[in-house]
């Protein structure tokens, strides 16, 4: 079997199913309880917020846990829109977000703000000038995704992070799910005030991530309830969940570029494969891109198709964000950067790790050889 599909989730690491484990039997107790067995599970929540800031490598930030990426992107954006309902003021976001910031910009649209969405070029990046004539002392938010999960495309944070700071105003928010651990930030994560990841895109367990947020910053709790978590995420802390999270975002940053160097090489090495093949586009751009992700596009084979048929082979890929990959449109971030509806239609993403090797990429390459042939004598 061949999992090229790490973008959508992750086997979890055993040390992250253990230390699950071990957190849920030996120390179960409410974190709120005042009794010393409370107490017992509060400091061990409180060790793991310190080692998720740690793996970050933040010192001026917060962390409240969440039950993943698509909860924390709601908590940073309403956290902050929320407090500006009813003034008509101005976000600003990109049109290749994942659908966990898209919808809400969406909502926020509907609810009278004025949502600027920025274009981007054929290769997924921003133009920095549309974001510099679009933000404005009106703007509060503006929130951009460090790499995209369909083509890999990394935005110029470092210049973004430039632009905002001119409007104290404005809070900045960068969704870092499929850059945390993948990549070395050339940017400060100080210099953002909110970051989003995911655990289970990193080996930890489904229903883990985290929001981290400046300590000086004030959010409208989305959710209402008690006091946990500053009240940003009331309800009964998940200590297990917490640790795990920690854990895996611990076990991540370790050897990131030895890692990286190796997912390269197999980026490139499947790259210089496929671009022999004449029946296939690819979509990932040549520069700026994460090596973990790679795109292309069987403009004559709906994606449907290729994924059930790397089945029969089992290999298993995606056409794009498993949050949307129920709806048979064409994949919005690959209609942005091509506008071409075919192209969008059979888009297939391979996502990589570095327990692949060559030899699995020749097993790829010889399916997709195999497709190309069989559509061609229908
Ligand atoms: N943002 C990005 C960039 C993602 O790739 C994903 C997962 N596809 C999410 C947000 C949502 O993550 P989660 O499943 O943890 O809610």
């Amino acid at each position: 079997m061949l999992y090229f599909d790490q973008t959508a989730t992750t086997k979890p690491n055993q040390e992250v199913l253990d230390v699950y484990m071990q957190t849920s039997n030996k120390c179960w107790y409410n974190a709120s309880s005042n009794y010393v067995l409370g107490t017992k599970s509060k400091q061990l929540f409180d060790k793991a917020s310190i080692l998720a800031l740690n793996s970050l490598g933040v010192t001026n930030k917060k962390v409240v846990f969440t039950s993943g990426a698509t909860e924390a992107n709601n908590l940073a954006i309403y956290g902050i829109c929320n407090k500006y309902l009813g003034t008509k003021k101005r976000i600003i976001t990109t049109k290749i977000e994942h659908p966990s910031v898209m919808s809400c910009f969406e909502d926020l649209a509907s609810k009278g703000f004025e949502v600027i969405y920025l274009n981007v070029d054929h290769n997924g990046l921003i133009d920095l000038n549309e974001l510099n004539s679009a933000i404005n002392s009106d703007t509060v938010f503006v929130s951009i995704m460090w790499v995209n999960n369909i083509i890999g495309v990394i935005e110029p944070i470092k210049e973004i992070i430039e632009i905002v700071k001119k409007y104290p105003r404005t809070k900045l928010h960068i969704d870092a799910v499929q850059g945390f651990s993948k990549l070395k930030n050339d940017f400060s994560f100080d210099d953002v005030d909110l970051i989003t990841i995911s655990a289970h895109k990193i080996h930890g367990l489904k229903g883990t991530g985290a929001l981290f947020i400046n300590k000086n910053l004030d959010l409208v709790a989305p959710l209402k309830g008690a006091t946990q978590q500053e009240g940003l995420k009331p309800g009964t802390i998940d200590v297990a969940g917490a640790v795990s999270c920690a854990k895996a975002m611990q076990l991540a940053t370790i050897d990131i570029n030895k890692k990286y160097q190796y997912v390269l090489m197999l980026h490139t090495y499947l790259k210089n494969k496929l671009s022999i093949n004449p029946n296939i586009v690819i979509n990932t751009p040549d520069n700026n891109y994460s090596p973990y992700i790679f795109n292309f596009s069987m403009p004559k084979v709906k994606s449907e198709t290729i994924i059930h048929t790397f089945e029969q082979f089992e290999i298993y890929a995606s056409s794009g964000s498993a949050c949307s990959a129920k709806l048979a449109k064409p994949e919005k971030t690959i209609y942005a950067i091509s506008n071409d509806a075919n192209r969008a239609l059979s888009a297939i993403r391979i996502s990589l790790c570095e327990e692949h090797t060559t030899s699995d990429i020749d097993k790829l390459v010889e399916a997709i050889d195999k497709i190309t042939i069989l559509t061609k004598e229908k």
